[in-house]
């Protein structure tokens, strides 16, 4: 009999039958809180009932209208409902199905719109598993090992990640912009320099958030070179940290605008969907067909999209996330206090974590392994990241709420008693 490839890595040994809110239940029924919201994909919930019905009822009518053949209501629908929540001036969206290829779009449309080839990334970054993504990717070598040559043209600058360096974030943040300063000065001409690629907060690589001051310093950079700034928001949009955008806890009232914004997994509550968002001008300067795709911007994933946004709005999960994520990481802190093998707790919204250390600070990548299975085995359901696996992560649906917030930290507890 055909197997699932060995080249997957199962974090949990669950069998999932159904998913309601912030749950899963496995076959025989038993219900897990699902800390992981599918990677951070199932923003209202799974299998909220209006993303239900939305798509329930597109599926009925039009399941595939291909939109370089036919255009359909709903994505024409999701265009103008997106305006809504974009940042002013990202005014042409284009659509694909994964992280991965929308950030290949956002690359691509740069070096189209600027007739550069170079690609400024930060260190710990995660952008995707594709080649392309996988060459401006650095969350972990497991990433890129083996996979060489990777595309060229990619220049790796220090992320203001203060907790790796042991300095304070106005330390980090002058070495990150230092060094970026010394890159362009070196090794990566301004004058070939197409875009700066940036998370708003390292996910994969260990959910460290940027600051004011450092996109301040980007886009006074993008400025000054003619390159453009690129955000991908594929794990911080969507409300996930509190703000629509996660740049926008650093960037006020837009006073940092990206020139592309890359959007996926939250948007459409677990259908295939990515976007990416720019000027109409950085749009127009790729000419028409330099991209496209057979089942981008799927009229059942739109119409899912579509519902995420009303639910998102209705339910004011934008704000809940703030809210139920304070809850959340002042319960982490409280929980790591007195734990030396808790270096630190740290996070946006509903994307928190705590990071894992030996007796020397060193990471501490089997602790993290035994508190996330034994929470898993308490039936609270998490995620490791960082570029050693020493961190854990809380990333649940948009929707939950404090008591399941403080369930969960019970679970928590329990899961640190038993592994450490
Ligand atoms: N960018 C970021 C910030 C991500 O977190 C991810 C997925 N973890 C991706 C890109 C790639 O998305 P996908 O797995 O849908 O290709």
């Amino acid at each position: 009999m055909p197997e699932l490839s060995p080249m997957l890595k199962q974090a949990t040994p669950v069998l999932a039958a159904r998913g309601e809110g912030v749950h899963l239940y496995d076959e025989e029924g038993r219900r897990y809180l699902d800390f992981t919201a599918g990677i951070g994909v199932t923003s209202t919930g799974h299998c909220h009932p209006a993303v239900v019905r939305a798509a329930q009822e597109q599926a009925g009518s039009l399941i595939h209208g291909q939109y370089t053949t036919v255009l359909h209501r709903p994505l024409l629908t999701l265009t103008e409902r997106l305006g809504e929540v974009l940042p002013h001036g990202l005014d042409s969206l284009f659509y694909s199905n994964s992280g991965s290829e929308a950030v290949e779009a956002a690359v691509r449309l740069a070096r189209h719109a600027t007739g550069r080839q170079n690609i400024v990334v930060f260190q710990g970054s995660f952008h995707g598993r594709t080649m392309g993504a996988a060459a401006l990717t650095t969350s972990s070598v497991k990433f890129r090992a083996g996979l060489g040559p990777l595309m060229p043209g990619v220049s790796i600058a220090p992320f203001p990640a203060a907790f790796h360096y042991g300095w304070d974030e106005q330390t980090a943040t002058d070495f990150a912009l230092r060094e970026l300063d010394h890159l362009l000065a070196t090794a990566c001409a301004p004058a070939d320099t197409a875009a700066f690629l940036i998370e708003p907060v390292l996910g994969e690589g260990g959910y460290v958030p940027a600051n004011e001051r450092f996109l301040a310093g980007l886009r006074e950079r993008a400025d000054r070179h003619g390159a453009l700034l690129i955000v991908d928001e594929v794990q911080t949009g969507v409300g996930r940290t509190g703000r629509f955008w996660g740049h926008q806890h650093f960037t006020g009232d837009d006073r940092v605008l990206p020139d592309i914004l890359i959007s996926a997994k939250g948007l459409a509550s677990g259908f295939p969907l990515s976007a990416i968002a720019a000027p109409r001008s950085v749009m127009e300067k790729a000419w028409p067909g330099s991209q496209g795709g057979t089942y981008g911007g799927n009229a059942v994933a739109c119409a899912a999209a579509i519902a995420t946004l009303d639910v998102i709005r209705e339910e004011k999960l934008v704000d809940n996330a703030a809210e139920q994520g304070a809850r959340l990481i002042a319960g982490l802190r409280e929980a790591a206090a007195g734990r030396l093998e808790i270096g630190d707790v740290r996070g946006l919204g509903l994307m928190v974590a705590s990071e894992f250390v030996d007796a020397d600070g060193r990471p501490d990548q089997a602790a993290a392994g035994r508190v996330q299975q034994e929470a898993v085995s308490r039936g609270l359901l998490l995620l490791t990241c960082g570029p050693m696996g020493n961190v854990v992560r809380m990333i649940p649906p948009l929707v939950v709420t404090a008591e399941q917030v403080d369930e969960a930290l019970g679970v928590w507890s329990a899961a640190l008693d038993a592994a450490l």
